[in-house]
């Protein structure tokens, strides 16, 4: 295996060097497969890309480990 793949896992976020149309960069992985279905963490939309476009667009993945999660807010 290239070590160079990225490993993508549902629930991880990810900053990625494209722009949402709403402004948003920050995205949360739902599903992985050969497509990877991700959510704008900004406007809540998700999108499904190939995953070898997403894996050049992504520029960071976001460190969680922080952050407290609030469900609600
Ligand atoms: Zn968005």
């Amino acid at each position: 295996m290239p070590d160079k793949i990225l490993r993508l896992n549902p629930g991880e976020r990810l900053e990625l060097k494209k722009q949402h149309p709403c402004g948003g960069k920050e995205f949360t992985v739902l599903r992985v497969g050969s497509d990877v279905r991700i959510r704008c963490d900004t406007c809540g939309r998700d999108m499904v890309l190939e995953r070898l476009k997403l894996e050049k667009a992504v520029r960071r993945k976001l460190e969680e480990t922080q952050q407290e999660k609030e469900s609600e807010s």
